[in-house]
């Protein structure tokens, strides 16, 4: 089995290509490095069955070749982090709807099956938890930049959903709660890389409003492995599974725990949202995930909690302080 993955270089991707080559398939990572590293897959480079190119996945050709010569694609490849969205939302937008339409056209000139990275961004600021699939999307105003990747991602499937509809390609989609683990970088916004690093270096742990919003955080290794098992199951093909974690966590008291457990005498400090992204943002108050539809499918549960995760990010960033 020879596996693409767009977007390999980076975070998520970078464990998926390591997972799928430890178990002996074949994999093709394609990234253009914007926020993908190098150091994500420099120990897979001396293994035979590896292969990178460093190319942006709107180069048509390059793409063409490699979609030729796989057997599944995994789409990863997205503009990430909502500090970045917030900054370049064209860049965001174009990522993300023409990328994703790039890969599809080639799926369907293959005939390829593709798994399509989407998020909880879609459901935008529903409180009513825990989402379901078929829930309600609930969003803001077209002036708020926030909502432009929400709405990108919900283009991306409805791409998928259609070329399964119309041309018979072979299209899954998972929507991942946030997701964490090594390799994960705090430089696009992400909570956990930020305060551990800022609790490390004793710097002021900032916690975004009033802390109270809440998030349920998954290992990354778990949505690997929910990943591969959906690009296995037939049944899954034209369907949209949540991936992610059901407990949730204020970011306030997520703080917490990261300044107990490093031993940190850092201060958390209140940074109004305004401040840490842009006049008028809107943040979501809770994000919960319903996880039935994927754990009927294919068994999914997320075997890695809080605490574990936050060790490992922890031991992760005191082993490679030059990470950031
Ligand atoms: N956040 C925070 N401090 C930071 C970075 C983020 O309090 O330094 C908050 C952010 O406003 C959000 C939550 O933590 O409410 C999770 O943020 P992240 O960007 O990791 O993911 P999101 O859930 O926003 O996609």
């Amino acid at each position: 089995m020879k596996a693409l993955i767009t977007g390999g270089a980076g975070f998520i991707g970078s464990h998926l290509a390591e997972r799928l080559l430890a178990r002996g398939d074949d994999v093709c990572v394609i990234d253009d490095l914007s926020t993908g590293k190098l150091e994500n897959v420099t120990h897979l480079r001396d293994n035979p069955r590896f292969q990178l190119a460093v190319e942006t996945i709107l180069n048509e050709t390059v793409m063409d070749r490699l979609v030729s010569e796989c057997d599944v694609i995994y789409h990863l490849a997205a503009a990430v982090g909502v500090e970045l969205i917030v900054k370049s939302p064209v860049e965001t937008i174009e990522r993300n709807v023409l990328g994703t339409h790039t890969v599809l056209r080639l799926a369907a000139r293959y005939l390829r099956r593709v798994l399509i990275a989407s998020t909880s961004e879609v459901y935008g600021k529903s409180e009513s938890v825990p989402f379901r699939e078929e829930d309600d999307r609930v969003l803001g105003p077209t002036t708020k930049s926030r909502w432009s990747y929400s709405c990108s991602k919900a283009i991306d499937e409805f791409l998928a959903l259609a070329y399964h509809k119309e041309k018979g390609v072979e299209t899954i989609i998972m929507r991942l709660f946030n997701t964490v683990g090594p390799r994960q970088t705090g430089r696009y916004g992400m909570v956990i890389p930020r305060l551990v690093k800022q609790a490390l270096d004793g710097r002021p742990m900032t916690v975004y409003g009033d802390g109270q919003q809440v998030r349920c955080f998954t290992y990354v290794d778990d949505v690997v492995t929910a990943a591969i098992k959906l690009m296995e199951t037939p049944k899954a093909v034209g369907e949209v599974f949540n991936i992610g974690n059901g407990s949730g966590i204020s970011i306030m008291d997520l703080a917490g725990k990261i300044k107990q457990l490093t031993g940190s005498k850092s201060e958390m400090v209140l940074v109004p949202y305004e401040k840490a992204y842009e006049q008028g943002f809107e943040d979501m108050r809770i994000r919960v995930p319903d996880l039935s539809k994927a754990k009927k499918m294919i068994g999914y549960e997320p075997k890695i909690e809080l605490e574990e995760i936050l060790q490992r990010v922890i031991t992760h960033f005191r082993t490679h302080r030059e990470a950031e």
